[in-house]
């Protein structure tokens, strides 16, 4: 506890507690010959519980998208070390923006109604992050703008449309595994493994087949959480016909 204490101090971010997603109760996922794709994503790093993603991923070899907050990256020697093993493994990671002060520090009413400073921002993040991409989240909102999917609430719309006039893609989530006022995540992950499932078994993603799933490295801070992390990806693995992959691969991005 005194330890989270001491992340909040340091992080500056306002954690609101979250209910817990609704899970329906299914049988196992049948065997599809489709394959489907999960897309795992954790943003806001480099912060505690970086390195336990990265490792996990690692060791389980799948795929993830790491949205960065660029102050974060390059505040400290911890920051860019942790940015610098992600960037490391192309093959596995993908690193993306997730702008470079996070709507302020989560100021997000300012920081959504002021467009031109919260375009710059992303436009600083994307040159201290060096992304190869032009993948971008929103800090705290799940919108998106790709050639396929728009979606937009009138708060952040006016971002929304400078990031696609400059030629982002801005990628959302269709389920979060959520964090209590401790940040730890409040859902097993068999629970999560199941609702994933029930997502792609019934199409509710945006895209059928593909499941962007959201995460919080600061979530597997702790050795028990970071357990957590690594029994959903198996879980997830036992299933021959899901297939791990980065953002970069989903389907619609403009070019
Ligand atoms: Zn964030």
């Amino acid at each position: 506890m005194i330890g989270y204490l001491i992340y909040l101090a340091a992080h500056l971010f306002t954690l609101f507690p979250a209910p817990s997603v609704a899970v329906q109760k299914l049988a196992p996922v049948k065997s599809d010959p489709l394959t489907k794709y999960i897309y795992l994503s954790f943003d806001d790093g480099p912060l505690p519980g970086t390195n336990n993603c990265i490792n996990i991923c690692e060791q389980e070899q799948v795929a993830a998208t790491f949205f960065e907050v660029a102050f974060h990256q390059s505040r400290s020697n911890f920051g860019r070390s942790a940015y610098k093993r992600i960037a490391s493994n192309p093959k596995l990671f993908l690193i993306a923006n997730h702008s470079y002060s996070h709507a302020f520090y989560g100021d997000y009413i300012h920081y959504y109604h002021q467009s031109d400073s919260s375009l710059a921002d992303f436009m600083k993040a994307g040159r201290i992050l060096q992304t190869n991409n032009n993948i971008a989240r929103l800090p705290g909102n799940n919108a998106w703008n790709t050639s396929n999917i728009k979606r937009a609430s009138g708060l952040v719309r006016p971002l929304v449309k400078k990031m696609d006039s400059v030629g982002f893609n801005v990628v959302g989530w269709d389920m979060e595994w959520r964090y209590n006022s401790s940040g730890r995540p409040i859902d097993a992950p068999e629970k999560i493994a199941a609702f994933a499932d029930s997502l792609l078994k019934f199409n509710k993603t945006k895209t059928n087949n593909h499941l962007v799933i959201l995460m919080h490295d600061h979530e597997f801070r702790a050795s028990a959480d970071s357990a957590k992390l690594a029994k959903m990806i198996g879980l997830l693995k036992r299933n021959p016909n899901y297939q791990f992959r980065k953002l970069n691969t989903y389907p619609g991005l403009k070019k």
